[in-house]
């Protein structure tokens, strides 16, 4: 095998370069071994079965995919050796590689983990969305603030596959070519592989000039250059009709065609096919196959009855802003044959149910997807215990007393392949030295770590894991940032999208009253660096001040030698994928901190905790299923329950929250009115930092101050308890043990068994 890589190696760079391996640079390395991969993926069949997946995401936040397909391929080592032997270096190779920029967040991440464990669980399904050129943005830091640019990725080489394939999509008064372009996604642990479909216009726009700012009504040639264009105007709301309306059309056809390949008639085709659509961006796939199969001859009750048995729905939020709508004039303008069987699918959903809360066109003439979803799909599921348990207690009480059949959770889950053996070799390596290789394909076998909660040698290892995992990282920021810190420091670690609900700016106020508390003389036990990472919408204004504020902390408390010793805050920019894989198995504690009943589930959580990092953390969403697996001793909880949080939000229990009467206490006044302090006003925007000190004193829509006190509390026990190190490493290694279930390959199994029955 390793004589046969050789060989294909070198007849590769022979072809392409006129050199040997040996010979060549990363980039030429980077090149070949893309083109070897992906020939080895491309030649890999389809699993078969008789029912296909089709899961179909605006996003897919694949992370660079070099070291993943080589893991799955089965020669990860195999070419880590081969070319040492040549002396050249694999990590040195796979930085050459830019990372994809289609997806922005967790539900993009969410969908990758779960293309990876569809394969390597040898199931078929496929992705289905867009081949955005440039991204959600490129983040930089400009005078402490974010600044958007382009995020561009795809270079002559990529790993798009043409698959020869157009598909016509109809927008009333023109026509658009739909491009196939797929990536191979190999099944780790069999010789199967299915694929990302990912369409494009037929002549992409080039990127701005300057900025992320373009001309959001050239659809021809601007329909795929960014994820979540800004919807502040018509135009860009408009896009995103366009956007998804283009997936799933091209995507709906590709399907038919499948079908029709595999031999079946569109009568088969809920027998033939399932369609997750994660979130409701995928929503208009409903009415567009109902189309194409009353198209095909089909009457209208029999293609709705076709559909219904062959959607099924993944609720991602309960943040009501959050729920997408449409007004139906928008749908008219970007698909109007889409409009008389929209206005038909209401029609019969009020005839099963006249309650306005569960119709999907309201009085206005506005479309809401997820009504659409849940009345003509079969299954809708949340993603966290809670979140399914709110879900069906609140958010769509009315729509789960009407089909309670319907209702299933599926706790989110993270691909361990990615999440720890790639990104965390060492780890990795300590594992199989104790308890064997066999929880890659039986994740609960991690559980075999417990035997080892007393065994100092193994806890000392643990910790000499994570402190060599920490200088990595250390190198890694001083190279890319400047920054250098202290890797004896306790890393704390909030990484995710700048959210208010996920509450950076609770986090933020912690730094204050630990810069406050080193000013007065009280220095901690262990000096502390408190990580960032988050990219801000562009058009969320809140988020970019908090941004500005935790930038305006790092200068603060860098330039300040009687405090810099002791405390540093870190943002990394453009937090991404490839920082998060960094980043991740340095992380000493995983913050997740978000307002109870707001995170639908998390994922960055289950990262940080396979990486032996210990949550400190609210209960919310899988937060909640985290804190049950660990136990108490091993986990740092705090703040009001999700009952608790949304009767505050209730306008009928008199009880609202006042953002004032949280302000005035005398451990918090201080640490807002910081934001307005010469110290940071020095350094910072005032405009700025002044709206942001009137938002948290007189709205604070996501409760930071409700919590904060309790937050900094509990948050100086965990930082005191660091200290004893066995006892940390104790709780490192019940973490790691305990994410076994947290695999995703878990999830998908899930998804098989109670909503696919793929095989
Ligand atoms: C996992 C991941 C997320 C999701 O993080 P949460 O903490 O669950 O919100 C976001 N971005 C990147 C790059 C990730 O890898």
């Amino acid at each position: 095998m390793t004589m046969d890589l050789r060989e294909h190696l070198e007849q590769i760079t022979h072809e392409r370069f006129g050199l040997a391996p040996d010979r060549c640079g990363s980039r030429q390395l980077y090149e070949a071994l893309l083109t070897l991969t992906s020939r080895l993926a491309a030649e890999r069949p389809a699993p078969a079965g008789g029912r296909k997946l089709y899961y179909f995401s605006a996003e897919f936040l694949m992370g660079k995919l070099l070291d993943n397909n080589l893991l799955a391929l089965g020669i990860r080592e195999q070419v880590r050796d081969l070319l040492s032997e040549m002396g050249q270096d694999l990590n040195a190779v796979e930085d050459q590689e830019p990372e994809p920029s289609l997806g922005n967040g967790g539900l993009g991440r969410l969908a990758a983990c779960f293309l990876d464990s569809i394969a390597a669980l040898g199931l078929p399904g496929d992705g289905v969305g867009l081949n955005y050129h440039y991204g959600l943005f490129h983040q930089k830091f400009v005078d402490n603030k974010q600044a958007e640019l382009p995020d561009p990725w795809l270079e002559k080489e990529s790993w798009l596959i043409p698959a020869g394939k157009t598909f016509p999509v109809s927008f009333g008064e023109r026509e658009l070519k739909a491009v196939l372009w797929d990536v191979a996604i190999p099944g780790a642990y069999n010789d199967k592989a299915n694929r990302l479909h990912l369409f494009d216009v037929e002549e992409p726009g080039d990127a701005p000039e300057k900025g992320i700012d373009f001309d959001k009504t050239d659809i021809a040639h601007h329909l795929t250059s960014f994820l979540y264009p800004d919807d502040g105007d018509e135009e860009g709301r408009l896009l995103r009709v366009y956007q998804q309306y283009f997936m799933v059309s091209a995507g709906a056809q590709l399907i038919l065609q499948e079908l029709e390949e595999r031999g079946y008639g569109p009568r088969e085709l809920a027998d033939r096919v399932i369609m997750q659509i994660n979130d409701t961006h995928p929503s208009m796939v409903i009415p567009e196959m109902i189309r194409l199969l009353t198209a095909r001859g089909l009457t209208m009750d029999e293609a709705v009855e076709q559909v219904r048995r062959a959607c099924a729905y993944t609720n991602h939020t309960i943040l009501a802003e959050a729920l997408e709508k449409w007004p139906l004039a928008f749908i008219e303008k970007v698909a109007p044959q889409l409009v008389p069987i929209i206005r038909e699918l209401d029609k019969r959903a009020r005839k099963v149910c006249p309650d306005p809360q569960v119709a999907i066109l309201d009085e206005k003439n506005v479309v809401h997807m997820a009504h659409m979803d849940i009345h003509y799909g079969c299954s809708v599921n949340g993603v966290a215990a809670l979140h399914t348990e709110i879900l069906k207690k609140a958010e769509l009480k009315p729509f789960y007393e009407l089909y309670p059949e319907k209702f299933n959770n599926k706790t989110n889950g993270v691909t361990l392949r990615r999440w720890l053996e790639a990104c965390n070799p060492a780890l990795t390596e300590l594992i199989d030295k104790h308890i064997g290789p066999g929880w890659r394909q039986e994740p609960g076998k991690l559980e075999d770590l417990l035997a080892y909660s007393n065994d100092g040698e193994v806890l000392k290892e643990l910790l000499a894991v994570k402190r060599s995992a920490k200088e990595r990282f250390c190198g890694m920021l001083e190279e890319a940032q400047g920054i250098r810190l202290n890797p004896d420091s306790i890393f704390d670690v909030q990484i995710k999208r700048l959210h208010e609900y996920k509450r950076q700016q609770m986090n933020a106020l912690y730094v204050i009253a630990k810069y406050l508390d080193i000013k007065a003389g009280n220095t901690p036990e262990s000096p502390v660096t408190v990580i960032f990472g988050a990219k801000a919408a562009p058009a969320y204004v809140m988020a970019k001040h908090i941004i500005h504020l935790i930038l305006c902390l790092q200068k603060l408390v860098e330039s300040d030698p009687e405090v810099s010793p002791w405390l540093r805050v870190v943002m990394l920019e453009n937090y991404n994928v490839t920082w998060a894989e960094r980043l991740i198995p340095a992380a000493d504690v995983s913050e997740q901190i978000s307002l109870a009943s707001k995170e639908a589930s998390g994922t960055g959580n289950m990262k940080l905790m396979a990486n032996g990092a210990v949550t400190l953390g609210t209960l919310d969403g899988a937060n909640v299923e985290i804190a049950q697996l660990v136990g108490p001793e091993n986990i740092f909880t705090f703040g009001k329950h999700s009952g608790r949080v949304i009767h505050l939000y209730d306008d009928k229990g008199g009880e609202r929250y006042r953002a004032l009467d949280y302000y005035h206490s005398p451990g918090v006044e201080p640490l807002v009115d910081f934001l307005l302090s010469p110290e940071l006003l020095s350094i910072g925007d005032p405009m700025s930092l002044t709206a942001l000190w009137r938002d948290m004193k007189g709205k604070d829509w996501f409760m930071a101050l409700l919590d904060v006190e309790e937050y900094i509390a509990v948050k100086d026990q965990a930082f005191r308890q660091y200290a004893g190190r066995e006892a940390w490493a104790r709780k490192m290694l019940v973490n790691i043990a305990k994410a076994g279930y947290f695999s995703s390959d878990r999830t998908i199994e899930q998804y098989n068994e109670d909503v696919w029955h793929l095989s």
